[in-house]
């Protein structure tokens, strides 16, 4: 267990460098932060951190020193200038498996010096708190911090340029409380859409593949709220909370049947508005929707479910929406599920 104890936090005055000690504390393979002055903001930026970027990281503020480094098991090791070289500590210090990592804001009381198993120098000339503690850590983990496994909902991928980020969707679904049942849906559709999606492109059409990938894993997210209609509604907005882009949202908000128009969608009890897949991206999702059951299921099974709960209409769509991708990708769609199956 490695925790980092901040003292000296002011509030206000060290919001911002109390937020990067967590955050490196966090990055360089800290199990948690314990700051001496509450601070709601402080903590509530960190959270939101881990929420998203994962790690099981944990951060409390509040919490005297006295009483912390009373009932605190293992080592204590404060950062100071006037330490010892930390390259000739670091072997005894990676002994013991429990550390309290201490850094100061403003002077730390004399007692510290004291109570601490080992005063540890980065160097022994003044410069900040967040350089110590990044460096501490990479001595202490030997390097091995940059192997740490955070398993967030974001992840991203180190690249020459550019930004790659990579969303894990089912997390999102987890996180967001959608059932088991509703997950397995929605891997389902992920896999038909993207198989469909591959078909159309190799036939020289445009997609966007990443597109199709985050609107079909979420366009059932808004079942976290309700099985309704209004799922739709409430999974867009759930979506937009992540910074999914526009072209998503649109996925999420007509993945409904084979289209869903105006006059429709209120007596649906919509919002009026026009909910057809207009995109190509819209297009590929709601179809896989429509294929997708808990199991993969041929179009003449659609149709038959889309007759009797939607009417004829909607059965109309359903085929119209089968045959413009059937001919798009070069092959029935209905040979693609058989593949799946
Ligand atoms: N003004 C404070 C004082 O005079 O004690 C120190 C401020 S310093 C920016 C804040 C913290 O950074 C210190 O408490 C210490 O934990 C850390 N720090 C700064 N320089 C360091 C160094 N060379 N080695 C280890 N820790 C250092």
């Amino acid at each position: 267990m490695i925790i980092v104890y901040r003292y000296g936090h002011r509030i206000g005055r060290d919001k911002r460098i109390t937020t990067h000690v967590a955050l490196v504390a966090r990055a360089f393979g800290a199990d948690g932060i314990v700051i001496d002055t509450k601070d709601e903001g402080v903590e509530e930026s960190i959270k939101k951190v881990v929420e998203r970027f994962g790690g099981n990281f944990f951060i409390k503020s509040g919490i005297s020193w006295k009483e912390y480094f009373k009932q605190w098991k293992g080592k204590i090791v404060h950062l100071t200038m006037y330490g010892e070289r930390v390259d000739k500590v670091i072997n005894e210090i990676r002994k013991h498996k429990d550390l309290l990592i201490v850094v100061g804001a403003e002077k730390v009381p004399g007692e510290f010096y004291e109570i601490a198993d080992y005063n540890v120098a980065i160097g022994n000339q003044p410069h900040s708190e967040v350089a110590a503690l990044a460096i501490f850590m990479h001595f202490l983990t030997d390097g091995k911090w940059l192997d740490k496994k955070f398993n967030g909902i974001l992840e991203i991928i180190p690249c020459k340029k550019g930004k790659i980020v990579k969303y894990n969707y089912k997390k999102i679904l987890e996180k967001e409380g959608c059932s088991k049942a509703v997950i397995k849906h929605c891997e389902k559709v992920a896999k038909l859409a993207k198989e469909i999606a591959e078909r159309i492109a190799r036939n020289g059409i445009k997609v966007d593949m990443e597109a199709v990938e985050a609107g079909a894993w979420l366009h059932d997210v808004g079942r976290a709220k309700t099985h309704g209609i209004m799922h739709i509604i409430e999974g867009v907005e759930i979506a937009k909370k992540y910074g999914m882009p526009k072209k998503v949202l649109e996925i999420i908000k007509h993945h409904g049947g084979a289209g869903i128009d105006a006059e429709e969608a209120e007596k649906l009890g919509l919002p009026k508005e026009d909910y057809t897949p207009k995109s190509i991206e819209e297009m590929i999702v709601a179809h896989a929707d429509n294929l997708v059951g808990l199991k993969y299921r041929k179009i003449d099974d659609a149709i038959r479910e889309f007759k009797r709960k939607a009417g004829e209409k909607a059965a109309k769509k359903l085929i119209a929406l089968h045959k413009k991708l059937s001919e798009l990708a070069g092959i029935d769609i209905d040979e693609i599920v058989d593949k799946l199956e």
